[in-house]
């Protein structure tokens, strides 16, 4: 990891608000280019709909969700493929907290609306006072090896031609390591042996934290489900399809799995 800028989770005061930057995120989650670079913009008035995010390069940020949508505005995943690495961060930040926002205008639990607490990123209810925090639903991932090859499959989502690692939610009363084994078993129907963990990553389609893994298999026999799953085979380092995005947690599992098999070669 070099030197990635992150975002202070420190929110802005009020006091320090001329200095402010804001990113604009519509209704279907489009993120509007920002005047100098990027997706920062200047804030030159109080924003009737602004939340701070926090510290960016040493300035404060802003969301300002914007009511309307505006096809013009290139998506968070377009961005991401444009936008350099250090970006993520507070894209992801942005669009996660975009989505909480918009979807927790009314309690859960007695219907009445909500309100945006003074200090803490919270909605809560005018009657009842339950919060409503940002959600984060925890999945896995893996990257399945046999030897040098690695096991990659696509869903009938992807784009031609791309594969990726398998993935899954964590069920209600799961550990993350029973999910891997579970998930590449229900996908693939391969068995696991020996399993990894390599990082985390707070994907923003919408709220999936990712708990990355390496696991190996013990046998390379491939029965795949044929609904969550198309296709699936094993791939030599040498001759991969079409991968996932740069920074896509699936892409830096393949990335670090290959390089270690070339230092190894
Ligand atoms: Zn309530």
């Amino acid at each position: 990891m070099v030197d990635q800028v992150k975002l202070e989770r420190i929110l802005p005061h009020a006091r320090h608000l001329e200095r402010a930057r804001h990113i604009q995120v519509d209704i279907e989650g489009g993120i509007a280019p920002g005047e100098r670079e990027g997706i920062l913009g200047e804030l030159r008035y109080p924003l009737p709909n602004a939340i701070a995010l926090g510290q960016w390069r040493g300035e404060p940020v802003l969301l300002s969700m914007v009511e309307a949508t505006h096809p013009e505005w290139p998506s968070g995943r377009e961005w991401l493929n444009q936008l350099p690495g250090d970006a993520f961060e507070l894209i992801s930040t942005a669009l996660q907290v975009n989505h909480w926002r918009r979807n927790h205008r009314f309690c859960g639990r007695c219907g009445k609306p909500t309100q945006q607490h003074r200090n803490e990123l919270a909605m809560v209810c005018s009657n009842c006072r339950l919060r409503a925090y940002p959600r984060q639903s925890p999945c896995i991932i893996t990257l399945v090896s046999y030897g040098r090859q690695l096991l990659l499959a696509r869903s009938p989502r992807f784009k031609q031609g791309r594969f990726s690692t398998l993935a899954g939610f964590i069920e209600p009363g799961e550990s993350a390591e029973q999910a891997v084994h579970r998930e590449v078993m229900e996908e693939v129907g391969v068995e696991i042996g020996r399993v990894r963990y390599f990082k985390s990553q707070s994907w923003p389609f919408p709220h999936s934290f990712m708990l990355a893994y390496f696991a190996e298999a013990v046998s390379r026999d491939i029965h795949i489900d044929g609904v969550e799953i198309e296709a699936a085979d094993w791939f030599e380092p040498e001759q991969l399809p079409g991968l996932p995005e740069a920074g896509a947690i699936s892409r830096q599992l393949i990335d670090t799995f290959v390089n270690g098999v070339a230092i190894q070669d």
